[in-house]
């Protein structure tokens, strides 16, 4: 052994103190015994394989799923003086790093998931002297994770052929569910479980209504200073929104895989370096990056989970300091959320629904949205923060079961194939050619909606399409979904939030 972990931390990595976890987690592996440690990004994960592997004899196996963030690792830990080395695809010194690692010249060596299961990679570790498996988003190997990739399931022979060197798994990112799975997929025991704390204080959360998206960006943009990030969903959205964002007085700029290289390095460069440029970009950006000083990040729609959610957000504030975290979501992006569940294999699909589920917590709670986060990620939060946009101004509830019952059998006696503007006709009895030709005027369903419930019709479709109760098709025609019986029935009801501001602005208010 070369040192102890405290001077190690010290005079290697020039930090003061363990942040966190991380001292648990160091102990642990330096004990020899199987850990998983769930650490939210920016909270130190490398640095706990990083320092054993130094301290340690013999060398460490990362194993690391992305070639990107293999190299930015390899480039900071030599900056340290870590002897550390690849073998991925893109590395031509091949020949030298495995002549390195026999004769024990290595203290790191990152290596693809499915270059450590091959037979040939696992003769050359037993030629070597290895002090440490970590597995580095250990989520990948969990069907139950948002991001499965089938080579993690093999590194399992790997790890089991060296009984000896224990393993770290380590994630940003996993439910109760999915950290069982990695315990049980990776033969980690359940008292090797680590989670530090998820809480981000400094970021204020906000969730709304898409709800006129260019205005409303627009006014993010000209409410907070500094460098930001604006996630969407496709890259055509990206140029047109870095487009229509840009002049108005901010550098904005696109970023998305189809990008070219150059140029996507350069506006990668240009927003590092940059104290007020907003990125509009797909969630290909920010992997590895590391700029302390984003104000803030707003989603144009729903990301693909609490946990995608948390770790994109998350990248705002990361030096402490006030910042905004502002989630845009509409109906359909439930609505869509749910037709990809058809397109993944039968043994992910729960775990699909179940992230569809969370995330509708999150955007309909009327309660603390930090609560609903932490609680996600296992912990037992207080019940207000006081820093998101519900704690700060509480919405008006009400119960709108009833306007949901109506609005179910108006769309279930009109056929299931007209849109919401033709259902709200029928219910608030407005009728026209389209209405009369069709005999809607003469249902029982017709009129029966009137005054102050006409401002709730379309926030409970909104609230009954989260909850799959009512489904779109292609054209925005209507139809039942699986969970409209229980609505129908009065098993479920739907309290609705309504913002302050929104249901004082009337009638509008309600405009997708
Ligand atoms: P993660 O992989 O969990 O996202 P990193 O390992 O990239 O996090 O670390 C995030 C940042 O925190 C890095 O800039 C790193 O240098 C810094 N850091 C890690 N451990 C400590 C510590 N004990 N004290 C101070 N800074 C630390
Ligand atoms: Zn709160």
């Amino acid at each position: 052994m070369r040192s102890d972990p405290a001077t190690i931390l010290h005079d290697l990595f020039g930090f003061e103190a363990f942040r966190g976890v991380q001292e648990r987690v160091v102990t642990r592996v330096m004990d020899g015994l199987g850990t998983l440690a769930i650490m939210p990004t920016g909270a130190g994960k490398s640095l706990c394989y990083q320092l054993p592997a130094v301290a340690l004899p013999g060398c460490c196996v990362v194993i690391s799923p992305l070639i990107a963030l293999m190299h930015d690792q390899l480039r900071s830990a030599r900056a340290l003086g870590i002897r550390a080395a690849s073998l991925t695809s893109v590395d031509a010194d091949w020949r030298e790093t495995q002549d390195r690692l026999i004769a024990g010249e290595l203290d790191l060596l990152y290596v693809a998931p499915e270059r450590a299961s091959s037979d040939a990679f696992r003769a050359l570790l037993e030629r070597s002297r290895i002090c440490l498996f970590a597995i580095d988003e250990a989520h990948c190997v969990s069907e139950w994770g948002h991001d499965f990739r089938p080579d993690y399931r093999l590194l399992r022979p790997l790890l089991d052929a060296f009984p000896l060197v224990p393993r770290l798994a380590l994630t940003a990112t996993a439910d109760a569910h999915t950290r069982a799975d990695i315990l049980t997929q990776l033969g980690l025991p359940n008292e090797g479980l680590i989670v530090s704390g998820f809480d981000r204080p400094n970021i204020r959360y906000a969730v709304k209504p898409r709800d006129g998206m260019g205005r409303q960006l627009a006014e993010i943009l000209a409410t907070n200073p500094g460098p930001g990030i604006i996630y969407v969903q496709t890259r055509a959205l990206a140029e047109k929104l870095a487009e229509s964002l840009g002049g108005k007085g901010r550098p904005v700029l696109p970023y998305h895989a189809g990008l070219d290289p150059a140029v996507r390095a350069g506006n990668q460069a240009a927003f590092l370096a940059s104290e007020d440029m907003v990125m509009v970009a797909t969630v290909a950006f920010g992997m590895g990056i590391d700029k302390p000083d984003v104000r803030f990040v707003a989603h144009a729609g729903l990301p693909k989970s609490i946990e995608g959610y948390y770790q994109e957000s998350g990248r705002a504030g990361r030096d402490g300091d006030p910042a905004v975290a502002t989630l845009l979501w509409g109906p359909e992006d439930f609505v869509r959320a749910r037709q990809r569940i058809g397109e993944v294999e039968a043994a992910r699909q729960a775990g699909e629904r179940t992230r569809i589920a969370a995330l509708g917590a999150l955007v309909e709670t009327g309660g603390c949205r930090r609560a609903v986060l932490l609680r996600h990620f296992g912990e037992s939060p207080p019940d207000q923060c006081g820093n998101c946009d519900n704690c700060l101004a509480p919405p008006a509830c009400v119960d709108a079961t009833q306007t949901a019952q109506k609005l179910l059998s108006a769309v279930y006696r009109t056929g299931q194939s007209y849109g919401l503007g033709h259902i709200e006709a029928v219910l608030t009895g407005k009728s026209d050619d389209r209405i009369v030709a069709r005999g809607h005027d003469a249902l029982s369903v017709f009129g029966i909606v009137a005054g102050d419930e006409t401002a709730l019709v379309k926030p409970v479709a909104r609230a009954l399409m989260v909850r799959d109760a009512l489904d779109t098709n292609a054209h925005g025609g209507l139809a039942l979904g699986p969970a409209a019986r229980q609505f129908l029935r009065g098993e479920e009801t739907v309290s609705l939030v309504l913002p302050p501001a929104r249901t004082r602005r009337g009638k509008r208010s309600n405009a997708e």
